[in-house]
């Protein structure tokens, strides 16, 4: 199943990117597109349906010389394609940008765009969101400088690679015969949300142990099976979310007050309806997010 933020078409030119004097005059060819990103909002052109607000390379020149060089997204159809942090121009409107076209928050913007759009979201927004905060090597402290299109980053001080990271979590429907448990953080009881148990994994780690200790932890139910569904890239700042099903060895319950505020067993038609926005208290999270669908397919019977 392809969710939101996965299905990015590019051809990420893992040959060209060995070449730095390619990388460099390739960004500076007409032809080129650009997509410029501003304080991590992404360019949007809102001509007609909403689209990547591509551009030519002239944006380039539009930043300080001191600004950090475009990172290389990969090639589509011979076209070379890459993302640009203008984060220094101060006021985005002083850009010269073409009519219609803003900068938006990710996650808002993915709604809108081409399906294969939002993977080029997760992964021009994830990747310049690490340069931004891995800028100094973290064995000694020096300043390094990114390589291969941005695929690492160099320290020239010590010789230490730094490459840009991905953040596992594992996110779970648990189900037993025809009830599901979700849970709801601090951060969302206002709103009356609730959404499938969900937690970083640990290294030294698999899949299904993590799947066990979270929902240990944040709901005191033992597991009889895991079994994986499919995962989801969520670039905030640069998760990978691997979802799975999982089935309760009881439905004896000792949620964790300190993570959760609840954690509770709904009923199959209970969760239909939350999916369906018709229910009356329960809110569960809409189709952008792989916790959507984790329940829908349980709930719809295509989880044995
Ligand atoms: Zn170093």
């Amino acid at each position: 199943m392809q969710h939101v933020f996965s299905g990015n078409p590019f051809d990420r030119g893992e040959v060209e990117r060995r070449d730095p004097k390619w990388i460099e005059s390739t960004a500076r060819q007409p032809g080129t597109r650009v997509l410029p990103l501003w304080k991590l909002n992404v360019l949007i052109n809102r001509n007609s349906s909403a689209s990547l607000g591509w551009l030519g390379p002239e944006i380039l020149e539009a930043r300080s010389p001191h600004a950090p060089a475009p990172i290389l997204l990969g090639l589509m159809n011979g076209v070379a394609h890459y993302a640009v942090d203008v984060s220094d121009v101060e006021d985005p409107g002083k850009l010269g940008l073409p009519e219609r076209h803003r900068f938006e928050e990710a996650r808002a913007a993915a709604a809108d765009v081409s399906a294969s759009e939002t993977g080029i979201i997760a992964q021009a927004k994830a990747q310049l969101d690490w340069h931004i905060r891995h800028r100094y090597c973290s064995v000694c402290g020096h300043e390094s400088v990114p390589e291969r299109g941005g695929l690492q980053r160099h320290c020239l001080n010590c010789n230490a690679l730094h490459f840009p990271r991905t953040d596992p979590v594992v996110i779970m429907l648990v189900y037993i015969g025809d009830r599901c448990l979700l849970g709801q953080t601090r951060a969302r009881a206002s709103a009356g949300f609730y959404s499938c148990l969900a937690g970083f994994m640990d290294q030294g780690e698999s899949i299904e142990e993590a799947v066990r200790r979270e929902v240990r932890e944040e709901g005191g139910v033992e597991l009889k099976s895991v079994r994986y569904h499919s995962s989801q890239p969520w670039p905030f700042p640069s998760s990978l979310m691997i979802g799975c099903h999982a089935e309760a060895a009881s439905d004896h319950l000792r949620f964790d007050a300190e993570e959760m505020t609840d954690v509770k067993w709904v009923s199959r038609s209970e969760a239909l309806s939350a999916l369906e926005g018709k229910h009356q208290t329960l809110k569960v999270p809409g189709p952008i997010a792989i916790a959507h669908h984790l329940i829908k397919a349980w709930a719809t019977g295509q989880v044995a």
